[in-house]
């Protein structure tokens, strides 16, 4: 018994009782699907990336991480699935799950977004001083000041700054690091000063 590439249901015959689809036209179906779903997935991901840049959070390396292996693992399950459509195997369970994924990245992005906007918390000033700085290219691109941190616990933070901040400010300096509390309690970056 194997089951319909599009529907899901079970069928007997090479024609789907269900959605009157053959194998043939069930496959293609399913590979257009995964193509366009994909596309939302991976847009999904730059909007992810870019409200983390307008909402730097204190912890933005850790999320970013984090969303990597989000993406890299939901990529894996999608060309799983489209190797198994391809030798007619079954990918219903694994099917479910990859476009569960789907939707994931925009509603980080959304929660990262309505973090900073709805924010509403006293911004907090604090004294810090740059230890060194970082830059990586690629995507995403991403600018780095390692500074002394003021949380009980910790040694330094990753502050992620414009490439104007990080060209003026250098190791050594002290500088004044504004930071909110952030209205879903994730907290992030207004901005560095000269202290
Ligand atoms: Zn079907």
């Amino acid at each position: 018994m194997t089951r319909c590439l599009d529907c899901g249901s079970e069928r007997a015959s090479d024609q789907c009782a269900f959605c009157g689809l053959t194998s043939v036209a069930a496959e293609l179906v399913l590979r257009r699907r995964l193509v366009r779903r994909t596309a939302v997935f991976l847009v999904g991901i730059i909007v992810f990336v870019a409200a983390g840049q307008v909402f730097p959070a204190l912890e933005l390396d850790s999320i970013l991480i984090f969303a990597g292996l989000v993406f890299f693992i939901s990529l894996a399950l999608g060309y799983w699935i489209d190797f198994r459509a391809r030798k007619h195997g079954e990918v219903e369970a694994v099917k479910r799950i990859y476009f569960g994924m789907i939707p994931v990245p925009w509603i980080f992005a959304g929660l990262v977004f309505l973090n900073g906007k709805l924010d509403t918390s006293r911004p907090i000033r604090v004294p810090a001083t740059v230890v060194s700085k970082f830059a990586t290219g690629g995507l995403p691109r991403s600018r780095r000041l390692v500074v002394t941190s003021w949380r009980y616990g910790r040694r330094i933070e990753r502050i992620a700054v414009d490439q104007n901040d990080y060209d003026r400010f250098h190791q050594g300096d002290d500088i004044i690091v504004q930071a909110q509390k952030g209205a879903l309690g994730v907290p992030w970056v207004y901005g560095v000063f000269r202290e």
